[in-house]
């Protein structure tokens, strides 16, 4: 039987809706703040979107666009400014930032309290110890979705294909977390086919188009597909291309049993969890206990 395929924009859909219905609750509206270095097309595009976003949610949403070769001083003392206004709850450093730029440096000074994306040492930590804290979005969009489609994951085997700090490793954390038992995988792991054939739960955050194939998985497993690459599309037309994940989707369909496509998988539920991480910042800001979204 083909795979039931996960619809990540109606989960986002859903998220957002959750998110609508609480901001009202809070004396405050949230708000988000996106900081813009440069003039990178994608970057203002992924901007535009997640201000909507905020916006349509009923949050606030403010916008500091930096010119492309700013120092790197402005752009701390930016986000201090940001860091000691009390109306702003979630603030968000766009990358990637102009190559003179140091960008750890950089969202290293982002307040552990409003880092909404989840990446500073503080959060990194505080998830690494099992502690509250802001968690980062694609990897939280990838457990609610597996959970959306389980339910419990508690005793499930993981398998996650990636190890970088932005995906694989908060994926495997979060996945603990909910007890999974869980296996980190990369370009050095041997017998990767037969290793993504024991997992109930299959993440692939690697970046290679199409990599895993049918054949690498679990009969009934849920696979959740975080890549996105660009690839030739001919039957599109010449110089056409098209978005493809790191599973080879159509030979996946015949033994997963949910699969999250590309697009329209773990991308949009990234912006929803942004959007979530702000409002538990803001709540928590406001010492306002919130039921979970
Ligand atoms: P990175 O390039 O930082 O990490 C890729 C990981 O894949 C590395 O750990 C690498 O291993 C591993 N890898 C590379 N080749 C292989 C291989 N042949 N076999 C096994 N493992 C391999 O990528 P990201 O984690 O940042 O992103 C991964 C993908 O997810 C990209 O396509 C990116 O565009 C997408 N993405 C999507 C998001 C969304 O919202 N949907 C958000 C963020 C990313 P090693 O460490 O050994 O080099």
């Amino acid at each position: 039987m083909a795979a039931q395929i996960i619809d990540g924009k109606a989960f986002a859909a859903n998220l957002r809706q959750s998110i609508a219905r609480a901001v009202p609750a809070l004396p405050r509206t949230p708000t988000l703040a996106v900081v813009l270095v440069g003039d990178d097309p994608a970057s203002q595009v992924y901007v535009r979107n997640k201000i909507r976003q905020t916006e349509e949610v009923g949050m606030g949403s403010i916008e500091r666009r930096l010119a492309a070769d700013i120092d790197q001083q402005q752009v701390i003392a930016t986000i201090c400014a940001l860091n000691e206004d009390p109306n702003v709850d979630g603030i968000l450093v766009q990358l990637p930032l102009p190559d003179h730029l140091d960008e750890e440096v950089i969202l290293a000074q982002i307040d552990p309290a409003k880092d909404v994306d989840g990446l500073t040492e503080t959060s990194a930590g505080r998830l690494f110890l099992g502690k509250l804290g802001l968690r980062p979005c694609t990897p939280t969009g990838c457990v609610l979705l597996a959970e959306r489609v389980i339910g419990n994951l508690s005793g499930k085997s993981c398998v996650i294909v990636g190890r970088s700090i932005l995906v694989g490793k908060p994926a495997a954390l979060l996945f603990l977390e909910k007890n999974c038992t869980v296996t980190i995988a990369h370009s050095k792991t041997k017998n990767l086919p037969e290793l993504c054939r024991t997992a109930d739960i299959l993440i692939a955050a690697v970046g290679r188009a199409q990599m895993i194939e049918g054949s690498w998985i679990k009969p009934g497993a849920c696979v959740i597909d975080v890549g996105i690459n660009r690839i030739a599309a001919p039957e599109r037309g010449l110089d056409k291309t098209r978005l493809v994940g790191d599973v080879d989707f159509a030979s996946a369909l015949k033994t997963a049993g949910f699969i999250t496509p590309v697009p329209g998988g773990v991308g949009p539920m990234t912006i929803a969890c942004l959007l979530r991480n702000a409002l538990l910042a803001s709540a928590d800001a406001q010492k306002v206990i919130m039921d979970d979204v």
